[in-house]
């Protein structure tokens, strides 16, 4: 499995874009790329790493603010004008075809029935595991702002946990137990805690207990990523127990 940092920033930061990952499996006849959210500043990030419109072969949407779904009608748009065919799998929890579908209505109206490729809408739901292109999936309500699932992936290569926006839970750490990866959001160092976000401190610690060999943290909030990063950074070198690291856009990881 290679994961791909597109983006690992917040909603307004001007020098990292919002947190995006590329998920791709090492076997070419696999199921094709799977995107982790997508914000309003992601779409021109993902074509670079595709090599045909059919490449990606579904989305995850952990919840529906703009820095993580308001990127999909640019997604769409560009699929469609490349030519894409292939059927796309959307997933995320529940009423997410209804958002879509109006979300598509509001950028550019009447072309989601122009599309020339279905969409095919699945929800995880937490409690409920489901089987979407060759992954497990299964989901926890984080601690957010707005209602905001994260999501384990268990496939060929190993399991993955994406946080999406929102602080640990007992669920979410429930549910990252025993994966390799754990991708989490630190809007924040360690003492100033946001309502609703992780910290970098809290990362690391969720990651120990989870028991996994890697920790990614994103979502940094702009002003700490800019002026008080060197503290994050002593942070996850002196983690011990999980390789913590803060990756830059474009940095991969092979499970
Ligand atoms: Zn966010
Ligand atoms: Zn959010």
């Amino acid at each position: 499995m290679k994961i791909t940092f597109l983006g690992v920033g917040e909603a307004c930061d001007e020098r990292y874009p919002n947190t995006s990952l590329l998920i791709r499996g090492m076997d070419p006849g696999g199921p094709g790329g799977l995107l982790l959210d997508c914000g309003f500043t992601v779409p021109p990030l993902v074509w670079p790493w595709l090599s045909s419109p059919d490449e990606l072969a579904g989305v995850w949407l952990s919840h529906f603010h703009g820095d993580h779904f308001f990127g999909l009608p640019a997604l769409l748009l560009r699929l469609w004008e490349t030519g894409r065919t292939r059927r796309l799998a959307i997933v995320g929890q529940q009423g997410i075809g209804d958002l879509v579908d109006r979300t598509m209505d509001l950028a550019y109206p009447g072309f989601r029935k122009r599309l020339g490729f279905a969409l095919e809408f699945s929800q995880a739901e937490p409690g409920e595991s489901l089987n979407v292109l060759g992954y497990e999936w299964r989901t926890a309500v984080s601690e957010h702002g707005q209602r905001c699932l994260a999501v384990r992936l268990d496939g060929p290569g190993g399991s993955i946990f994406y946080s999406g926006d929102g602080r640990p839970t007992a669920a979410t750490l429930e549910l990252a137990k025993g994966c390799r990866l754990v991708v989490h959001e630190a809007f924040a160092l360690d003492s100033e805690t946001v309502a609703g976000h992780g910290t970098v401190a809290g990362c690391i610690e969720f990651a120990r207990a989870a028991g996994a060999e890697f920790l990614a943290v994103v979502h940094v909030q702009r002003e700490v990523r800019r002026d008080r990063f060197e503290r994050a950074r002593a942070m996850l070198d002196a983690a011990a127990e999980v390789d913590a690291f803060a990756p830059e856009p474009g940095d991969q990881l092979i499970l």
